[in-house]
């Protein structure tokens, strides 16, 4: 049994080493690692790695290019469980990156947001379960109330571009334009896959992610060359812009623009901005006032040096252990949780909390079925009693019955939960898990 033991000891100690294994640069590619670590921790896009989910959608579509999701699983297969902690090299998926973007090739120091922007793109198009996309047809939805507007603009998408990564990572934005001289209000509905935010400046005080987040959604004047035409006054007029997110992805990607322009990088903002990693409550740029959409945060990719060179690390949030962890290209160490904020954090990764419309209904039916299944554990435990005596084995039958279709109904009751809860939240994504959770 000793034997037994330490082997058990040894399995559990590689099993808490996974995902924790450094990628070697290959010449500047700081910026793809810090990256390639955040997805890693990404626990259901890792999940769809490792249990080969691609491979089904891949076969479902019959897509010729198909080498990039093949690499990037294979590579977060090694990141997930490879024995031992050695640094891994990205090469080969690194080929694939340069096959696709020409952009990504030589030894430049490259913009980890944009990265990621391509790599989320490339990868949703290999898996895109959609095979035929249908044409883009014209409809005219201006009669419609925003949220059914918003809510047809979202299934026209999903239409054309749908698959696992869409699924995590793509919400959409509202954006409302008011002719300052008419008053007439139009919408338009835009997904996006992350969130490019201002970073706020103060004169005094600390700076904080939701200042940076009001500058974003602050009421913007459209004057001069900028003036759009106004439907109702058929003529280019003063106008007010603002947006609000309509549909909040379940990974939220907030990227703090901290240079200047993205192609010159001529100059970098390091103001730190404060940002909780825990309970990032974004009610207030919510369109509808009902989504309570709670955040938390579990992967920072940071820059460090200036807008002329400098260095990409990733802040990591394990899954599996709950703690953070540095990645520094191959190098991974532990870290405390108070040291993830620094103004260095460049990217910031955010995932939907529990859902908090997951009705009370739904969560007594949880409740009753947990006590359910303890009231049946206490009779298996008895049973030996109830036969001892030998008069009770009738009634222990009967109760079992009672028992079984008492779960029954109660099964049908949160399938009956799970429904209405989808149709009162319908594009909420989270909805469609709540029978995995019931479950
Ligand atoms: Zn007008």
């Amino acid at each position: 049994t000793g034997g037994l033991f330490v082997s058990g000891q040894r399995h559990m100690l590689n099993k808490s080493l996974q995902g924790l294994v450094g990628l070697r640069n290959l010449g500047n590619t700081c910026f793809m690692n810090s990256i390639l670590q955040c997805l890693s921790n990404t626990l259901e896009l890792r999940d769809y790695c490792l249990r080969n989910c691609h491979i089904t959608d891949l076969n479902n579509n019959c897509r010729s290019n198909t080498a990039l999701i093949e690499e990037f699983a294979k590579l977060t297969q090694s990141l997930w469980t490879s024995a031992n902690n050695e640094p891994i090299s990205p090469s080969e998926f690194r080929n694939q990156v340069q096959r696709c973007a020409p952009k990504f090739v030589g030894c430049n120091q490259q913009d980890a947001q944009e990265f990621l922007r391509f790599l989320l793109d490339g990868l949703h198009n290999e898996v895109n379960r959609v095979t035929v996309r249908p044409k883009v047809s014209v409809l005219d939805f201006d009669h419609l109330a925003d949220d059914e507007k918003g809510r047809r603009m979202w299934n026209m998408y999903l239409a054309r571009e749908d698959s696992k990564v869409v699924d995590l990572f793509v919400g959409q934005l509202k954006s409302s334009l008011t002719c300052t001289a008419c008053g007439f209000r139009s919408t338009v509905f835009d997904p996006f896959w992350d969130l490019s935010i201002p970073i706020a400046q103060k004169i005094s005080g600390e700076v904080t992610l939701k200042d940076c987040l009001r500058l974003f959604t602050k009421e913007d004047v459209l004057d001069g060359e900028e003036r759009p035409t106004c439907t109702k006054c058929k003529a280019r007029r003063k106008c007010t812009k603002r947006f609000s997110i309509q549909k909040f992805p379940q990974i939220l990607v907030l990227h703090l623009k901290r240079f200047s322009d993205s192609n010159v990088r001529a100059s970098k903002l390091s103001t730190y901005v404060n940002f909780p990693l825990k309970d990032l409550d974004l009610r207030e740029f919510a369109s509808e006032p009902s989504e309570r959409p709670v955040y938390n945060l579990y992967a920072v990719s940071n820059h460090s040096g200036n807008a002329l060179g400098g260095h990409y690390t990733a802040y990591c949030k394990n899954p599996a252990l709950g703690e953070w962890y540095s990645y520094n290209d191959s190098r991974v160490s532990p870290m405390s949780s108070s040291q993830v904020r620094s103004s260095n954090a460049y990217v910031l990764f955010y995932e939907l909390a529990t859902p908090s419309h997951m009705g009370g209904n739904v969560k007594s039916a949880k409740l009753a079925i947990r006590c359910l299944q303890y009231a049946s554990m206490f009779f298996l435990f008895c049973f030996p009693y109830f036969t001892q005596k030998g008069h009770f084995e009738a009634s222990l039958l009967s109760l079992e019955c009672i028992f079984f279709s008492f779960k029954y109904r109660l099964l049908v009751l949160s399938i009956y939960c799970y429904y209405r809860d989808l149709r009162s939240t319908p594009h909420t994504p989270n909805a469609r898990y709540n029978l995995f959770y019931l479950i």
